[in-house]
């Protein structure tokens, strides 16, 4: 990386959505410096996620284009803003679609990842500093997505946004620690907390809750019951060390009820990563009575309503919900970078392709079509 791109705009590659479910089109884009508490970063690895194509198909929401999607990357910072302290060009990062701005009540306690000022904002387009974006095709603004915005050559996050990681760590790799793997593996080493030897179930058999899965054989637990609708996600549920599968169509009598009998009166822990409101509901209901840890992490449709009898409540069923596996973002996601450097987590297995960035369009397909788990999108490719 040159110096001299150092206060500069710089032009580059991005793949813009011009309208809603549109194939994404690689234009040549400017990219304006950092402002103030602003990094500037040459994404070099990114991955696509559910969040993305949900927005880029704009189902339910208000839509916002032109806009540059992605959110799940790996990179590099090519400059950085005024004030921004602790990070300097060349550090390797992980830019992420929540924050920590280390000042607000959120930040400050450790109880809690949900910074009040860079908390996810779906319907922001544009930075904090001047409520512009950085981003502008022959004069014309292009929105940014949950103030990452990879799907481009170079970015421009709020420091709060970066998580700083090994230099050793191939970028290629823990890119897919931005998002969806973090979620699940914090979900359930962060929030569920099953102890050596305990039963597990997983409602949800895609990226998240294999991730889950993967906490939880990394936890120790003894029996993973992997539960989805889709029995063709069964085999490769194998490698995260699920052990057991229940496909709810397979049975006529609630799934939770089918858990109980299996497990003689309840899961000790359970993770939901579905976003459907009946397998909330079963994940609850499925954990031991006394003991028993419910953690809900897929998002749920605007009018849905969580419904259980009371009684489950009083019989010390404890049901918890987590946002982005309750890891703080630059606190926390280093040290998960470091549990795969030393071979703890396995991330390989979530990585189903890889494509280059001129066939971004591809990996929309695959996603679509639920074949891919994870593709990586080579951006010098
Ligand atoms: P995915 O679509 O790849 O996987 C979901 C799986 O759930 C599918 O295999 C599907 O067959 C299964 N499923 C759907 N309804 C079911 C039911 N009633 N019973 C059993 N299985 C059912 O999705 P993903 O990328 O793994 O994400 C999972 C969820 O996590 C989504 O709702 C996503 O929005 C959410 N998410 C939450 C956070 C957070 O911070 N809380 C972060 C990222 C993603
Ligand atoms: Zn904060």
């Amino acid at each position: 990386m040159s110096s001299n791109t150092i206060g500069n705009v710089i032009r580059c590659k991005a793949a813009v959505a011009w309208e809603a479910g549109k194939p994404l089109v690689i234009e040549e884009v400017e990219v304006a410096p950092p402002q103030a508490l602003e990094v500037r970063l040459k994404i070099l690895f990114t991955s696509l996620c559910h969040t993305d194509v949900y927005f880029w198909e704009a189902k339910g929401q208000k839509p916002l284009f032109p806009r540059i999607f992605g959110h799940e990357a790996g990179g590099i910072v090519e400059s950085v803003g005024e004030g921004v302290t602790d990070l300097k060009p060349g550090d390797h990062v992980l830019p992420v679609f929540t924050g920590e701005c280390k000042e607000c009540r959120h930040c400050k306690s450790e109880e809690s990842n949900m910074c009040d000022l860079l908390r996810i904002n779906t319907d922001r387009g544009v930075m904090l500093n001047d409520g512009k974006s950085r981003f502008s095709i022959k004069g014309q603004p292009i929105y940014h997505f949950v103030g990452t915005s990879t799907f481009s050559e170079y970015t421009v996050v709020h420091v709060g946004c970066v998580a700083k990681i090994n230099p050793a760590a191939p970028l290629d790799k823990v890119c897919v620690l931005s998002c969806g793997i973090s979620t699940g593996l914090g979900a359930t080493l962060n929030v569920a907390k099953p102890t050596k030897g305990s039963t597990v179930a997983v409602f949800g058999l895609g990226a998240v809750g294999l991730a889950a899965a993967e906490g939880a054989r990394i936890a120790g637990a003894s029996r993973i019951i992997g539960v989805d609708l889709n029995s063709n996600r069964f085999h490769a549920a194998k490698k995260f060390g699920v052990t057991e599968f229940v496909n709810p169509k397979d049975h006529d009598k609630p799934v939770q009820e089918v858990l109980v009998e299996m497990t003689s009166g309840g899961v000790d822990r359970s993770i939901e990563c579905t976003g459907n409101i009946n397998a909330m509901i079963s994940a609850f209901e499925c954990v031991h009575d006394g003991w028993g840890v419910a953690v809900l992490v897929g998002v749920p449709n605007k009018d849905d309503a969580f419904k259980t009898h009371p009684i489950n409540v009083l019989n010390e069923k404890t049901l918890k919900g987590t946002f982005f596996g309750n890891y703080k973002p630059r606190s926390d996601i280093p040290s998960v970078v470091e549990k795969y450097m030393n071979k703890e987590l396995e991330l390989e297995k979530f990585i189903t392709h890889e494509v280059p960035f001129s066939e971004i369009n591809k990996a929309f397909e695959l996603m679509l079509k639920g074949e891919s788990l994870r593709c990586i999108i080579h951006m010098d490719a």
